[in-house]
């Protein structure tokens, strides 16, 4: 393939390690559906590396964080509290509950959920009576959100903390892991994520019921027994043994695509330093990131591309980059919901561009997205 011009993807699956192997066990000792020892090893894998006791495999981070809502009996009337800055899979389960989503706006210092106007929403709804049955905070781009004061304020009012930790995996607050948090914790192994099993998820926690729960509504809700007896309804969310396979191959290499992602990271802050009006996601001195994806904001009037402009250039090259996500409160989808705050998130999403991250990056592949975003900020 030509080098000058094969496809840059932005975070693309990095198959390195023995994924293969265990594949082939999967395949060999003929457990390829949903249940196995691939599952089961997985799952105890995940355990250690996130340091919680209890670990349910999932068809995907999103079934992980609908089941965490059913766990707490999120129902129809309730309010959770969610990162407004997020992907939508943080909110839609939700809906799923037939509850309403209550979006709070983010600190620009992590970009992550801010505890003041966390505590802002929590006063408010005390003062009328009816607090929020769950609090869904993302830790955004492989940046922890700040647990310290989040911890206290639901402590204090009692409202559960399910920490969506999909983009973290490996990252840490204060020397402790991310997806440890909250009574629950949400991973993904979705294509695009710092490990991938092609699809998938995983949900976390301390409490060992929740767990045998999420399993129980995630294998259609079947009551123990020989027949097919059913007092609940259930769900098809289970992780096959194969794609559980492909997971521990990745997650032995964890830390090497981290330490990948954390090179790729400082390479672009070196070449763009001298950029006027290019910032990056800032980095919170409370913990370490995975560096999952390397974000940035374009202010328009110090520079002489937007970020648009940059996305559009990269993409002329067979180079893809992306918006960074639109909040929540932005989505038509979720126009009737509230809102606590929201100008900081309008404004990093107007400004920002998420570049190619993938710790399958060559350094021929970095010079590349460089030269192209130099030309159009700097001419050079
Ligand atoms: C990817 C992602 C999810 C959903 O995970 P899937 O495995 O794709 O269902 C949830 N929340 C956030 C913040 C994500 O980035």
């Amino acid at each position: 393939m030509d080098l000058k011009t094969k496809h840059i993807y932005l975070s693309p699956p990095h198959l390195d390690g023995r994924e293969r192997e265990f594949l082939l066990q999967a395949f060999e000792s003929n457990w390829i559906t949903t249940l196995g020892p691939q599952v089961d090893a997985f799952e105890r894998d995940i355990c250690e590396r996130v340091g919680v006791p209890h670990a349910a495999a999932l068809a995907s981070g999103t079934a992980a964080l609908h089941l965490a809502l059913m766990n707490l009996g999120i129902q129809q009337g309730d309010e959770v509290l969610c990162s407004t800055f997020t992907f939508v899979a943080s909110a839609n389960p939700i809906i799923y509950c037939g509850a309403s989503p209550v979006f709070i706006d983010s600190s620009p210092d992590t970009w992550n959920m801010d505890p003041l106007l966390l505590e802002e929403e929590l006063r408010v709804c005390s003062k009328r009576g009816k607090l929020p049955r769950a609090l869904i905070v993302v830790d955004l781009y492989g940046q922890s959100a700040d647990y310290d004061p989040i911890l206290k304020l639901c402590a204090e009012h009692g409202v559960p903390i399910i920490e969506d930790a999909a983009e973290a995996l490996g990252a840490t607050y204060k020397g402790k892991s991310s997806g440890s948090f909250g009574v629950m914790g949400v991973l993904s192994f979705n294509g695009n994520k710092i490990i991938t099993t092609s699809g998938g998820g995983m949900l976390v926690s301390a409490n060992k019921e929740y767990v045998d729960h999420a399993r129980f509504l995630a294998t259609q809700a079947r009551d123990p027994g020989p027949h097919y007896q059913h007092s609940h309804i259930g769900y098809n969310y289970r992780l096959s043994n194969i794609l559980a396979a492909i997971g521990r191959g990745q997650l032995e290499n964890l830390d090497k695509k981290i330490a990948r992602r954390k090179e790729i990271n400082h390479f672009y802050r070196e070449a763009f330093a001298d950029i006027a009006g290019m910032e990056f996601m800032p980095i919170a001195p409370y913990g370490e990131p995975n560096y999952w994806l390397t974000c940035i904001t374009v202010d328009p009037s110090q520079s002489r591309a937007s970020s648009e402009d940059i996305r559009l250039a990269l993409e002329k090259e067979n180079i893809e980059s992306r918006p960074l996500w639109k909040p929540m409160h932005l989505q038509p989808v979720f126009q009737s919901c509230r809102i606590r705050g929201g100008v900081v998130t309008e404004k990093i999403f107007a400004e920002g561009l998420c570049l190619p991250s993938g710790s399958g990056m060559t350094t021929s592949d970095l010079h590349r997205v460089v030269d192209v975003v130099r030309k159009v900020c700097v001419g050079s």
